[in-house]
């Protein structure tokens, strides 16, 4: 058992005293002070709390005159529970209901023998695994999730409503967006951080500013973490987000006018790959490809015909609504033979290649791109993967070619993510993303629901609501929402709807897995998908739907 113990002038007899009598049952850590000059409390209160917030202790002990200053002082760290007792059995309440971690002890209100045996009731009680106390000690950490942003409460009272509204928001509903997820405490811990206060053009070890050594140890983390992630050469964590991604790799290969062979739009490719709209479409020469009108699935052959009589400089694949594999290595045939370079968005399916639940693109191509916040549960951001020799062009193209100064913080948060991904914690998140997402997708197709292609292999799946039930995906879309279940309206191939109106929804399973629900949730949502759908204009089964899934959400709490 180890022991951190620290104290005010108040406390410094006592602390001496508890110190060498806990020394023969446990590693006592002396966080100080020594001797009876005046001193700050909190001071001391952050030295013990800390090692018990890094959780390099189990245990803390502070005391001061009353012990009420210190137990106010060390709970303003996350993970930290300090309780004052003044009785063995407060001690011993505090332990199992509340799991106080920190004991606050006052050296007026006790004499040193009972406050030892305080002590030692206290370490000696395990916490309460029963349901009820489980339960509260998570609503305490749950205050938290509003408590990070607490200070806005009274600084900037509405930039607070919008975070609690989001907050709420999140808390209540059944979020299907293919495209969204739902990040960690600790990614947007890093994200809120002061390393958003640092300029850092250019690159670790070589900046245009001074006093970027913090920076570069976070950026460095990142990049490492990412390569070793990803099995890559190199890793540019700089782009903002998953479009600047793009741009990157366009600035670094190809010169205005160039041709880009890619998936359009309303395919289920991304703006950033060529829509008319969008930088790409308006810069380069654009060769759109399609899936195959049949089976909904690319068709490689095709995309070879094609390639070779186009001869694109790049051939780019990755999708935003593409519900199937994408096989890799049968495209890098294909780049070979034409002699175009490489590129994979991997958007959306990042997570799933970081948890091996999709064939991973990094071994064939030139270069991958993606954003941190799909899948993959990061901060909003981007990112490029390349082979080495690509990677000084690479990197001008971002900085001094497209961007300023990165945002650090942001950059932070990816290390964050990436280091996630390879703990423990995550295994199998990826596998079951992907099985819920099939399960759902069964079940709506079993209610007559036509699917896009005929099912799913990843993520995500596209309902043709247009040919199923005559409606269109924005009805659809509304319909669910008044519901409590969040999609979004998509065009599907050859769609003969306006992109306002379309014939499709796009339906996900990563955000839902992040709550940790599985396949009978997934079967339950999927049947109101359909309850909904078929009663477009009845605001009853709407309302039914809504009431029964906000029951279900309660028991899935956001992380
Ligand atoms: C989401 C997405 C992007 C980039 O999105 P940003 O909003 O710019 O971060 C790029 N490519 C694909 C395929 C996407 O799905």
């Amino acid at each position: 058992m180890k022991i951190a113990i620290g104290s005010d002038h108040g406390g410094v007899e006592l602390k001496a005293f508890l110190a060498k009598e806990l020394a023969s049952s446990a590693s006592v850590f002396d966080k100080g002070p020594e001797g009876r000059e005046s001193c700050d409390y909190p001071d001391y209160a952050a030295a013990v709390a800390k090692e018990v917030a890094s959780g390099s202790v189990d245990f803390g002990v502070l005391i001061c005159r009353s012990g009420i200053g210190m137990a106010m002082a060390a709970n303003r760290f996350q993970n930290v529970r300090a309780a004052m007792c003044a009785t063995t059995e407060a001690a011993t309440l505090t332990r199992q209901h509340n799991g106080a971690n920190v004991l606050c002890l006052g050296a007026d209100t006790v004499s040193a023998v009972y406050a030892l045996e305080i002590v030692k009731a206290f370490v000696a009680t395990p916490v309460d695994m029963d349901e009820r106390h489980a339960r509260r000690r998570w609503k305490l950490e749950r205050a938290e999730r509003l408590s990070d942003c607490s200070g806005l409460m009274r600084d900037d009272p509405e930039v607070f409503a919008a975070i609690e509204a989001q907050t709420r928001q999140e808390d209540a509903e059944i979020n299907l967006i293919a495209s969204e997820n739902t990040s960690s405490r600790a990614c947007r811990e890093a994200a809120g951080s002061v390393l958003m206060n640092k300029y850092a053009e250019g690159y670790p070890g070589k900046r245009w500013y001074s006093g970027c050594l913090p920076v570069d140890a976070a950026e460095e983390l990142a990049r490492r973490r990412a390569c070793a992630l990803f099995g890559a050469d190199h890793a540019n964590v700089q782009p903002h987000c998953g479009s600047a991604a793009n741009m990157a790799v366009y600035f670094a290969t190809i010169k205005p006018g160039d041709t880009i062979m890619s998936m359009s739009l309303d395919q289920g490719g991304h703006l950033s790959h060529g829509s008319s709209v969008n930088f790409s479409g308006k810069i380069y020469n654009i060769v759109p490809y399609t899936v195959d009108p049949q089976t909904e699935m690319l068709d490689y052959d095709a995309m070879e015909r094609q390639a070779m009589e186009v001869r694109p400089k790049i051939l780019l694949t990755g999708a935003s609504a593409y519900p199937r594999t994408i096989d890799f290595s049968r495209i890098r045939e294909i780049c070979d033979k034409c002699g175009a370079i490489m590129m994979v968005d991997m958007a959306h399916i990042a997570g799933l290649v970081a948890g091996g639940a999709h064939p991973s693109p990094v071994p064939y191509a030139d270069f991958v791109t993606t954003t941190t916040h799909k899948t993959l549960g990061g901060p909003r951001g981007g990112m490029v993967l390349c082979k080495e020799k690509w990677a000084k062009a690479l990197d001008s193209a971002v900085f001094p070619g497209m961007q300023g100064g990165p945002l650090e913080n942001i950059i932070a948060a990816k290390a964050v993510v990436f280091r996630e991904w390879m703990c423990e914690a995550k295994k199998g998140y990826a596998q079951q993303v992907v099985k819920n997402c099939a399960v759902m997708c069964k079940t709506v197709q079993d209610r007559g629901y036509r699917i896009v292609s005929g099912g799913t292999d990843n993520h995500l799946f596209l309902v043709d609501v247009k040919k199923s039930k005559g409606i269109t995906g924005k009805e659809a879309a509304a319909a669910l929402d008044a519901a409590g279940i969040i999609v979004n309206k998509n065009t599907i191939p050859f769609d003969t709807e306006s992109p306002f109106k379309t014939s499709g929804i796009r339906v996900g399973t990563a955000s839902a897995t992040t709550r940790g629900m599985k396949e009978p949730e997934m079967i339950r949502i999927g049947t109101w998908i359909a309850d909904v759908l078929d009663n477009i204009a009845d605001e009853s089964v709407q309302a039914r739907v809504k009431a029964e899934a906000a029951k279900l959400v309660a028991g899935f709490p956001v992380p």
